[in-house]
């Protein structure tokens, strides 16, 4: 079999970086390579796996199933509580966005929390995501539209969205560039395009290596750099007007999970791990711990423009 190309420059060159397999949900055993491309150093995965072996790589679950008790009541608020950051974002991007009437729509919206919140402020939002799983939980479970499908075939009119969001969802494509297209024919005019991505280009990958929780093996197939991101987006016609390093609900878990990936209480949940009450809480409260010891190191990280999370607005290039 020919070297699959790289899709960024097409050179079919590359450099081994490491070998991983699922260390964080623990659906495989088998290793994957990451490797570098010579042309352009984006990194991906190696093999690339098949699209329906990729479904096996998301567990059930993996879109979150909330049961209403006490103790997930309270993980919501804290989900509420961590997403701020995004929701002050995308509210500075409407603003940039101008006066003009449009949808906020939330690409691979999951279970629909941010939009819930986008919502509640008055927002016009809708969600799309390729889970019938998560669409489902969104709209059950607070009231959002969302669409089943792919964002090229989005049942959508062009210049439609005021602004489109995307949420850790580029590094799981096999081709993102024809997701930032679509955007830009989504988009109006003055619209503007939120994308976050985890920052290949950051202190905890330099140190920890494949043992960085960014890297995801093999659920991301793209390791983009900040300055890998902002090259795709002109490829695609975006300039970028607005950077963020730093994200309350990423970077701090990002590194917990990180060092102690055992502990992180959505892979515990996804992989259905048999714990006495008493046991689960004293493994949430370690893995809070440390999240809150994690803040002050990812912050700084972040400030030094080496954060572990990118988040971009961007706008069509004039
Ligand atoms: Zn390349």
């Amino acid at each position: 079999m020919p070297p699959e190309p790289c899709p960024a420059c097409g050179e079919t060159a590359m450099r081994t970086l490491f070998s991983a397999t699922d260390r964080l949900y623990h659906t495989t055993n088998k290793p994957f390579l990451v490797v570098e491309c010579e042309g352009c150093r984006l990194m991906r995965l190696y093999p690339q796996p098949t699209p329906l072996e990729l479904r096996e790589y998301y567990p059930d679950g993996y879109w979150f199933s909330p049961a209403e008790d006490k103790t997930n009541r309270l993980a919501e608020l804290y989900r509420k509580f961590v997403l701020m950051d995004h929701v002050r974002f995308v509210s500075k991007a409407l603003a940039h966005a101008g006066d003009q009437d449009g949808l906020l729509l939330d690409v691979g919206c999951g279970g629909g929390l941010f939009l819930h919140l986008m919502r509640e402020r008055g927002v016009q939002g809708m969600g799309l995501d390729f889970s019938l799983a998560a669409a489902a939980v969104a709209y059950e479970r607070f009231d959002v539209p969302v669409v089943c499908a792919t964002l090229s075939k989005a049942p959508l009119q062009e210049a439609s969205c005021k602004v489109i969001t995307m949420f850790h969802v580029l590094e799981h494509l096999f081709d993102p560039l024809s997701y930032l297209k679509a955007a830009h024919q989504l988009l109006t005019p003055e619209g503007r395009l939120v994308v976050q991505v985890p920052n290949a280009a950051c202190w905890q990958f330099l140190i920890m290596g494949k043992d960085w929780n960014g890297v995801d093996v093999p659920r991301h197939l793209i390791n983009f750099r900040a300055s890998e991101l902002e090259s795709l987006l002109g490829f695609a016609g975006f300039e970028v007007i607005r950077r963020k390093y730093f994200s309350l609900r990423d970077n701090p878990a990002g590194l917990a999970t990180s060092i102690a990936p055992d502990l992180d209480p959505m892979a515990r949940h996804v992989r259905s791990v048999k714990e006495t009450p008493g046991w689960k809480l004293a493994k949430d409260l370690s893995y809070l711990a440390l999240v809150i010891a994690a803040l002050p190191l990812t912050a700084f990280e972040a400030a030094c423009r080496a954060g572990s999370t990118i988040m971009l607005e961007a706008r069509k290039k004039r």
